[in-house]
């Protein structure tokens, strides 16, 4: 192929060219942003030849893993894409329990190599989110109050910086380094590899939703307050407050009814996780329970399809404290205050391993948070706009009064501002925008939550 950027191996997309449509095209439906070239790598030398390209013409550069996040940070405007959507490689070393990843792998591609040797990665709840994006800004799931956020399980990583170099960043290479890209995002430059410990989970859980109806709502929240206070790191439980999806698990006579979901996920011995879900399974009673012993891979697809690619999605987020009346109340009032089915409220279950980390171990956030709430608005006809954006947005400022203040990054929308950035990152924000200066001072890497650049000052 002829082109202009040299020594690149891979598939060039321009406006015009037949694979550009497809190419600029990520799971948010409501982004619309066009490119001027994506530059789809086969390898590191590759990503080395698109960066320099970038610079040579001074053109904006973004990078994009699995193209999963929210604000469409993976495309940038008028500018270079380094796609890595061809590099997918997993490679698990059951010997030393790690496992190597390319960075346009998916987490359903970590779960199926890994758990081939009943070995698992603490991942996202989506097998289709990227892991590049989602490790870099902290990353946690259903593992995570067990074996840490996805970031606490990196061993180090292989990078390529604003200036051509090559980089390895670890404990013991580059500390300062390894320490931001575990939290910062994509502010320091292009990761290329990531390697990760994996932890013997076997390949069965004991986990499902329990379905209740909405007006069971309040009495269920409120018993499940005193339930997790007890938790141990081996029992996760989440919530959805949604309207049942026409999936497949949803029984027939709830699909299209408001209902919660309680989602417990325990990793262990499952007569334990029987006796302590006895409660939580008995309350009610629930209008359906799903929760079973089952392969573990199933339960990670298992909410895939409730967010397919390219539909319309706004979210807002906020880090909450344990849950209090006042902030289940103004759950009940809002979640199902909605205008399409497809929008929903999720809780996902902090605390556990991500608690036990100092909060300045890294530059993650959320291990002073109960949970990180996600107001998720969705539409399946695509689009930039729908009613229930008002929504998503009035029901974030009626939780504020009882959230923490704090963000987690990957969560974040491209409307939000800075000062929504620095609450993600709180006291570690000054550390970051030094490192930010060391290695990108002239911000090379800003289509991500940014981090000003900030030299430390001389003493
Ligand atoms: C359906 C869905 C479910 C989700 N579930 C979870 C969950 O369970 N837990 C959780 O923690 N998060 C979750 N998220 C949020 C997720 O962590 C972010 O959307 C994340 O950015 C996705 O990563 P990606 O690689 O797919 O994103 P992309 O959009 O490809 O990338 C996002 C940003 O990451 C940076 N980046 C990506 N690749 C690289 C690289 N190789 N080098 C340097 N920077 C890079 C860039 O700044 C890029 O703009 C979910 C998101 C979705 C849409």
């Amino acid at each position: 192929m002829s082109h202009d950027v040299p020594s690149f191996q891979g598939e060039l997309m321009r406006p015009g060219d037949e694979g550009y449509p497809a190419s600029r095209r990520i799971w948010n439906g409501a982004i619309d942003r066009h490119p001027a070239l994506v530059a789809r790598c086969l390898d590191e030398q590759d990503a080395s030849a698109a960066l320099k390209y970038a610079l040579s013409r001074k053109l904006p550069l973004s990078v994009r893993g699995g193209g999963h996040n929210v604000s469409g940070s993976a495309l940038a405007e008028g500018g270079v894409v380094i796609d890595f959507s061809a590099l997918r490689g997993v490679i698990v070393d059951p010997d030393s329990m790690s496992v190597r990843v390319q960075p346009g792998a998916l987490w359903g591609e970590v779960d199926d190599a890994t758990q081939k040797h009943g070995l698992a990665v603490p991942g996202g709840i989506v097998t289709h989110t990227g892991v590049a994006g989602l490790t870099l800004g902290g990353g946690f799931g259903w593992l995570s109050r067990r074996w840490g956020l996805t970031s606490d399980n990196l061993l180090s990583v292989r990078m390529l910086l604003a200036d051509g170099s090559r980089v390895q960043a670890s404990e013991q290479e580059n500390p300062d380094l390894f320490w931001a890209v575990r939290g910062g995002g994509g502010n320091f430059g292009i990761v290329t590899e990531f390697r990760f410990q994996t932890h013997r989970l076997g390949t069965h859980v004991l986990a499902g939703p329990i379905l209740f109806r909405a007006d069971q709502a309040r009495e269920v929240l409120a018993f499940y307050r005193e339930f997790i206070a007890g938790a141990p790191d081996e029992l996760s439980v989440y919530l959805t407050l949604r309207t049942a999806p026409p999936l497949d698990w949803v029984p027939e006579h709830l699909r299209g009814t408001e209902v919660l979901l309680v989602i417990p996920f325990f990793v262990g011995d499952p007569r334990e996780g029987e006796d302590l879900l006895r409660p939580l399974r008995g309350f009610g009673p629930p209008a359906a329970d799903l929760v079973r012993h089952k392969p573990y891979m199933e339960h990670q697809a298992m909410f895939d399809a409730g967010v397919p690619h390219h539909w319309g999605y706004y979210w807002k987020s906020h880090y909450l404290p344990p849950l209090t009346h006042d902030a289940v109340e103004v759950l009940l009032e809002r979640s199902w205050a909605k205008g399409s089915p497809a929008s929903y409220t999720l809780l996902f279950h902090l605390g556990g391993a991500i608690a036990s980390r100092p909060e300045d171990s890294s530059a993650a956030s959320g291990r002073d948070a109960a949970h990180a709430m996600n107001i998720n608005a969705a539409w399946p006809a695509g689009g930039p706009s729908h009613p229930d954006i008002g929504w998503c947005r009035q029901y974030f400022a009626a939780m504020e009064p009882h959230a923490t203040g704090g963000v987690y990054v990957n969560f974040l929308h491209n409307d939000e501002g800075e000062a929504r950035i620095r609450a993600a990152y709180g006291s570690r924000y000054d550390r970051l925008s030094q490192i930010k200066a060391m290695y990108d001072p002239d911000n090379v890497f800003q289509s991500n939550q940014n981090i000003k650049p900030s030299p430390a000052e001389q003493t």
